[in-house]
Order: C-alpha cells, then structure tokens, then sequence
C-alpha cells in the first residue's frame, strides 16, 4: 500500500513516522516543510509522557515550571506545575518531527498540493512538478485545509482567531491572563531566545483582538516595536460539530487541525495532532481499506473526541459564567491562590491530566475543603481559631 501524506505539521508527519516504521511506503508532501507555524508552541505532560521523545531530545526547548494566572479584580497568582509544560518553537518541532518520519524511511517532499483526485480506487496528487498515485490519502493540511472533499472546513461557530507577537525577551513562567466577558484568554511564553506572545478567542474581529492584545502588551512593558506579528485561525468545533466534523471518507482521513481536532477551551492541537495521527496510523495498519476510516473514527471517540465534545459544552460556562457572584475565571484565580485542593485541580488541568469529564464531579466533591481552606486562608481567625488560641 502507498500512502501520500498531504501537510508536514505535527500530525503528518507523525502519521509518517508510524505507517512508515511499519514498513508502509509513505510520502509527505509540505509547501514549506519546517516553518515557523503561528503558535505558542507550549506541550503538555500528557503529551510528553505519552510520547516521551517529545522531552527526550536534543531539540531546543523551554521547560517552563511556573504560571502566572491573573483575572479582573484579583491579584495574580503563581501556580507551581508538578509536571512542567515544554514550549518549542514551531521551526524546531516541526524539523524533529519530519526528520524523525525521514529515519524511519518516509519520502519528504517540499512541494504544494494542488489537487487530489481520486479515481477507482485510486489517488492522483497534483503538484506544480508533477503527480504521483496512492492507495490511500492522509489529510493532514491544517486548520486552513484547501481540500474541500477533505477533512473539515470552518466557520465563525467553529474556529477562533489566535493572533500575537513573537518578541525579543527571556522570562522563566508563563502568563496567562483572563479578560472579562471574553472567550479566550492572552498568553506570554517564554521559548529560545523570544516570547511568544498572543491571544485566542472566539465572538470578536481579529482587529480588535490585536488591539486587546496590544493594550496589554503597553500595560506590562513588553515591547511591540520591533516584534514580528503572526495570525492564524485554529478550529474550535461548537458542540454540533464534534459529532459532525469530517475525519474520514472514501481512502482517506484526517488527521489533527484538518480534522477540527483541538481543545475548545484552551486551544491545545499539537497532542491532539499527534494523537490522531497515531490512531489514524494504527486504523490503517490493522484493518483493510474500506474499514480503516470507521475504525479511526471508533478511536478518536474513545481515546479523547467525547472529552473534547464535552468541553465544547463547558467552554461559555467556563468565560462567561459567574460563581459566588465572580467571574468563574476571577474565581478560578482566587482560588488558586487560597486553596491547595482546588490548586491540584489547576495544576492537574495544566498537565492535561484532568480530563473535563469528571471534572465537575472532582470540584463538587472538593468544594467543601476548598471552601474551608479559602476562610481559613483570609485569615478570619475570628471564626476559626488558630491552633493554640482554641
Ligand atoms: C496562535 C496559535 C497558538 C497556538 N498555540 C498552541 C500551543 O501553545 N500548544 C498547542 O498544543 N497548540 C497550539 N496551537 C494549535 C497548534 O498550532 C495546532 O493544533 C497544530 O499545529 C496542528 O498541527 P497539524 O499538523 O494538524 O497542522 P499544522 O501544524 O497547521 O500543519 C499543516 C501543514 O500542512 C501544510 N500544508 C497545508 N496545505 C498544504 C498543501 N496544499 N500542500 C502541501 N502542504 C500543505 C502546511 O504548510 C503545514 O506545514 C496554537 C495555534 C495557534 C494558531
């Protein structure tokens, strides 16, 4: 079987290393190969300790162990990760990922796609240079995939618009901070060299995004003069969309941000890229043509598409819904700061290992404790003594 790979990103290229490793003649067809992708570049401990070549590499990389959380009317507040977060730049990630393809025997060709057509049971792929056939076709292009038969296509209801600057600058932490009435959140990550600084959100014009994103910029001294703007689009499926999204068809399948396969709440794509390109690749590899694209889907569902269905649901709670008469995210960060139990909670979500199943029954289960530690952390000794004073 030959398989072509449309799109060298995290995904195709992932797809590649495995369906070629198993012996599958694999080709991967990028227009730029390694790039400087718009994205913060950040990998959680779930990615990581899923595949642990993502730390265990020579590749440059920031392994980042602090957070800075901040909200409206709430001082912020520094969250100690148990598991850090890894933030890469895009040109690096990218490269290792496609060398890694290249070793295990995949062909990497720079070059655009401009058709693909299927006949029989057959493609054609059309380059500017040519054209070559395969049995089977991976779609792996991206959130601004240009194949319509494809993979997924987006709309204002399921993507968002993530823009920023990367800037000169070092930092040890990341900053993430909340704004109110706004579904989304701006970020700061410290990578080799530069930060990567943006937001991503969804219900405004990017113009005005970039103007948010710029006031806070001149709010907290970062430099814009100088620094280098990106913007792109990152898929953001309502919850509709998760049961409807195209991950499969007639020989082929999609994979990664082609397949609208990110968190709605925080953006995270590059696990869930990597992810589905390793169940597309197992799909493909233990079934025949014509099943492999419903086995892929059976996967998806179970390994992580019901969760992420499930925060597209949490998703306008978790922006714009109160708690206590607060903003959920004010909470979220007074909370961090006064409760250790709800500080697990936290710490847990930044390492992808809370998934959002269950997460409410996690924090009703926890809300008295945590309720006990915030009174007793305000310091209102009057109502609860002090050991000693009793
Ligand atoms: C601003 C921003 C910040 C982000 N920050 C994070 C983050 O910190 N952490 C995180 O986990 N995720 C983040 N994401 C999401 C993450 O970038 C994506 O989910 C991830 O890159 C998806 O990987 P992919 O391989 O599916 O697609 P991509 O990385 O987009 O790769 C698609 C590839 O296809 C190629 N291509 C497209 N069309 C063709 C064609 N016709 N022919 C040949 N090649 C083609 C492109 O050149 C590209 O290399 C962010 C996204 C944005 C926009």
């Amino acid at each position: 079987m030959k398989v072509a790979i449309l799109g060298g990103g995290p995904s195709g290229a992932f797809a590649a290393e495995k369906l070629a490793s198993a012996g599958v003649e694999t080709v991967v067809f990028d227009e730029k190969l390694a790039w400087e992708k718009p994205c913060g570049g950040g990998i959680t401990f779930k990615a990581y300790s899923e595949y642990p070549f993502l730390f265990e590499n020579d590749t440059p990389k920031k392994i980042v162990h602090d957070t800075v959380l901040a909200a409206p009317n709430s001082r912020p507040v520094t969250l100690a990760l148990d598991h850090p977060l890894l933030i890469y730049s895009r040109y690096d990630l990218n490269r290792m990922l496609l060398d890694r393809a290249e070793r295990a025997g995949a062909k990497i060709e720079k070059a655009r796609v401009i058709a693909a057509e299927r006949a029989g049971s057959q493609w054609t792929l059309r380059t500017r240079s040519g054209s070559i056939t395969a049995d089977y076709c991976i779609a792996a292009t991206g959130a601004r995939n240009p194949f319509r038969d494809l993979g997924a296509q987006f709309n204002r209801e399921t993507s968002m618009t993530a823009l920023g600057y990367f800037v000169r600058g070092d930092r040890d932490h990341i900053d993430v901070q909340f704004l109110p009435g706004f579904e989304g959140y701006i970020w700061v990550f410290p990578r080799n060299g530069h930060l990567s600084v943006g937001i991503c959100g969804k219900g405004k014009p990017a113009t005005e995004l970039r103007a948010m994103l710029e006031s806070y910029m001149r709010r907290n001294g970062i430099p814009i003069e100088g620094a280098d703007y990106y913007g792109h689009m990152l898929p953001c499926l309502d919850t509709p969309s998760w049961k409807s999204t195209r991950v499969e068809g007639e020989g082929w399948m999609a994979v990664g941000d082609a397949a609208g396969l990110v968190d709605p709440i925080t953006g995270e794509g590059i696990y869930y890229a990597i992810r589905s390109a390793d169940l597309a690749a197992r799909a493909l590899l233990s079934n025949t043509v014509d099943l492999a694209g419903a086995a892929y889907r059976r996967l998806l569902r179970r390994d992580f598409m019901a969760d992420l269905e499930f925060a597209s649901r949490l998703s306008h709670r978790v922006f714009h819904g109160s708690f206590l008469r607060g903003a959920i995210t004010t909470r979220m960060v007074q909370f961090t700061r006064l409760s250790p139990k709800f500080r697990e909670v936290m710490q847990d979500l930044f390492a992808g290992t809370q998934p959002y199943i269950g997460l409410k029954h996690r924090l009703l289960k926890n809300i008295n404790w945590s309720i006990v530690e915030i009174v007793c952390n305000l310091g209102m000794s009057w109502v609860i003594p002090r050991r000693g004073q009793a």
